[in-house]
């Protein structure tokens, strides 16, 4: 065996996540590893709950990273807040809502389903129909932003709605945190989860999530004990919890929390503020080049993700092979459609660090040029001018 070192080729990643990473945040990982208990280690991950806190607007305690990628950070929810026998709304306008649904299922609760249309924004109308309908409801849970689909849902006002009806919430925010406001105590949010690889740019494989006291409430109420032992938050707060004493839970993977310390250092740096109106502006300079070429956009104009744009494929022209084109010869990545809407549409992310104008002209240039040269029934020469216009 003479297998060598691996190395990756150095990719422009403006798909659904992973998004390019800052070079700060990769310096930040390849510091020493202490230990998980060293106290040098410990006030770093005080600082960690307060730059979180600040990401997700909120003074929320239990805010802190759970030691997986997003997939624990929406499981972490649901197994500690529902109990068996529990009724759970879920709303689901993409993939990300039916992983829900299986977590519900999974945890012993009862699912009661608002189906929206893939593309469009969870229907505020149809969930407060179905609390109507339905008043022994404990929660209510709802993707944020469909990284799926591209489909921004009014977070205030569903959340509004489920207190209306004495529900508690769960807000899945992996694509939206950093990218769009978030503001966990201003609306209520009583349960929220996120990624560190969307866009906070950071590496894959950490969950931040926060927990209101209305919540915390309900997981000191429960009469079974949290099905799974690794996210069982009165466990995991033995170690991220309050004062100097912490004791062993899991090894906290040292590194990675050093990474995400800094892409929030980074963000704390930039402004919520400035990034979210960041994202907005190469969105619309992205949005001007995709409409000069005659692509289209799945999701409304009031409800798109200026993170993640869900664009049409023109008529008679092979998703995968425009794809690895990008790959091949620009180095460059965007995401296929998923479900429904695979071999239909692309979804070019602009999350975080890649969100920014080089980024939205060369992809731009470098779909013109791909489809230009595969005979698509496109307009050429056009998206960079467009999109330079926008920023002017
Ligand atoms: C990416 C994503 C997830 C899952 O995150 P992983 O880090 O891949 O486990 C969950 N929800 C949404 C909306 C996402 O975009």
């Amino acid at each position: 065996m003479s297998i060598s070192s691996f190395h990756p080729p150095q990719r422009t990643l403006m798909g659904p996540g992973p998004s390019d990473v800052n070079p700060r945040i990769l310096e930040a990982m390849s510091r020493p590893t202490i230990g998980h208990l060293d106290p040098e280690f410990i006030r770093m991950m005080d600082e960690m709950k307060e730059l979180l806190q600040y990401a997700f607007q909120t003074k929320n305690k239990m805010t802190m990273p759970v030691s997986a990628p997003g997939s624990a950070g929406m499981e972490c929810c649901f197994v500690n807040l529902v109990e068996p026998g529990d009724k759970v709304i879920v709303c689901q306008n993409g993939v990300f809502g039916g992983r829900m649904k299986e977590n519900v299922t999974r945890s012993g609760g009862v699912v009661i389903p608002v189906d929206d249309e893939w593309g469009k924004a969870v229907d505020p109308v149809k969930l407060e129909e179905t609390l109507k309908s339905n008043p022994d409801v404990k929660l209510v849970a709802f993707v944020h932003a469909e990284t799926s689909t591209g489909a921004l849902s009014d977070a205030k006002t569903l959340v509004e709605l489920a207190h209306k009806y004495n529900c508690l919430t769960i807000v899945d925010a992996v694509t939206s945190l950093g990218g769009v406001p978030v503001l966990v105590d201003e609306w209520g949010i009583d349960a929220i989860y996120s990624g560190s690889q969307k866009c906070l740019s950071c590496t894959p494989g950490l969950s931040p999530v926060s927990f209101n006291d209305a919540a915390l409430e309900k997981i000191s109420q429960r009469k079974h004990p949290v099905q799974s032992w690794f996210l069982d938050l009165n466990l995991v707060m033995g170690y991220w919890g309050e004062g100097a004493k912490r004791a062993y839970h899991h090894t906290a993977p040292i590194n990675a929390l050093y990474a995400l310390h800094e892409a929030l250092v980074i963000l704390q740096e930039e402004g919520l503020e400035t990034a979210w109106k960041r994202h907005q502006l190469n969105h619309l300079a992205l949005r001007a080049g995709v409409a000069a070429l005659g692509l289209e956009f799945i999701a409304k104009e009031d409800e798109r993700l200026p993170q993640l744009n869900t664009v049409t494929i023109p008529q008679g022209i092979d998703d995968a092979t425009v794809r690895n084109r990008l790959l091949q010869d620009y180095n460059l990545e965007i995401g296929a459609g998923l479900g429904a809407l695979a071999g239909k549409t692309w979804r070019i992310g602009l999350m975080g660090h890649a969100s920014n104008k080089t980024n939205v002209l060369f992809c731009l240039g470098a779909l013109e040029a791909i489809l230009t040269d595969m005979g698509a029934d496109i307009k050429s020469g056009v998206a960079v001018k467009a999109a330079s216009s926008a920023y002017a």
